[in-house]
């Protein structure tokens, strides 16, 4: 069954970008997602196709009004029978990490709702979001980059959207720790080689490598992810040999 992604912006062909090309082009390609864009502006209630007001309360900046916006997430969610996730971008929503990428991988069906200007009026999103996600501590101008950011990592979890020459189990975060450095041809590039162990063929030899280098950037880069965590039994296993 494939994950259907419904976003809801004022720049379609912005957001559409994020299916054509890499893993997401080709998950799209083999039918894995389907990606829609929904513009607000279709859905206006005047002939200037309005979807931006002055703030009640005055102050600087537009704010996106409701009527657009509700329509066009009607209009999405009639799309599809299954029943839609409604996620809100928004600097103040929960930090995007790989746990909560891998609930949007699980989920067939989300709407992506992009704020512009000043952001959203408040009544479109009690009544219509189910989660308010965030990419990071700063402000965007618009809400898109983090959908597709949201968009691209999911898909990547998404069965059958890697082929097996690159598997998401050994990435970073996956695994609980950062991922090991990698190495491809020529053996030496301006005097720097490749470490001996992964020319070796000893493939015991080289999985205790990577772990081990995995764990030590881990601890140098991001301890925090290390803090109350127990390696599990194959990492102890591989340590231990
Ligand atoms: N006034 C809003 C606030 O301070 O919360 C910020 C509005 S921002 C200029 C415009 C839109 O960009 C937001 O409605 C949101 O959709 C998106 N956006 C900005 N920063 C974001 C972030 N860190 N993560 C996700 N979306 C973001």
């Amino acid at each position: 069954n494939s994950r259907r992604i419904d976003v809801i912006t004022v720049f379609p062909e912005m957001v559409e970008q994020v299916a054509r090309f890499g893993v997401v082009g080709r998950a799209a390609e083999r039918g894995l997602i389907e990606l829609s864009a929904w513009n607000p502006r279709d859905y206006a209630e005047d002939r200037h196709a309005t979807v931006d007001d002055r703030p009640y309360g005055g102050g600087p900046g537009m704010v996106m009004k409701v009527a657009p916006l509700h329509r066009a997430i009607q209009a999405a969610r009639a799309a599809d029978p299954r029943p839609a996730r409604v996620i809100h971008l928004s600097p103040q929503g929960a930090r995007l990490d790989q746990d909560r990428v891998a609930r949007l991988a699980a989920c067939e069906r989300v709407i992506y709702l992009c704020g512009r200007y000043e952001g959203i009026d408040e009544r479109l999103l009690e009544a219509e979001v189910d989660e308010e996600l965030s990419i990071g501590d700063y402000v965007l101008s618009g809400g898109e980059l983090a959908a597709m950011v949201a968009i691209d990592a999911a898909t990547r979890l998404v069965p059958g959207a890697l082929g097996h020459e690159d598997s998401a189990a050994e990435d970073s975060f996956a695994t609980g720790l950062l991922d090991h450095p990698h190495y491809t041809r020529p053996e030496v590039y301006e005097r720097r080689g490749v470490p001996e162990v992964l020319r070796s063929g000893d493939h015991g030899a080289v999985d205790t490598w990577r772990l081990k280098q995995a764990l030590g950037r881990t601890w140098l880069r991001r301890p925090d992810l290390l803090a109350g965590r127990e390696l599990d039994e194959r990492q102890r296993r591989l340590l231990d040999e």
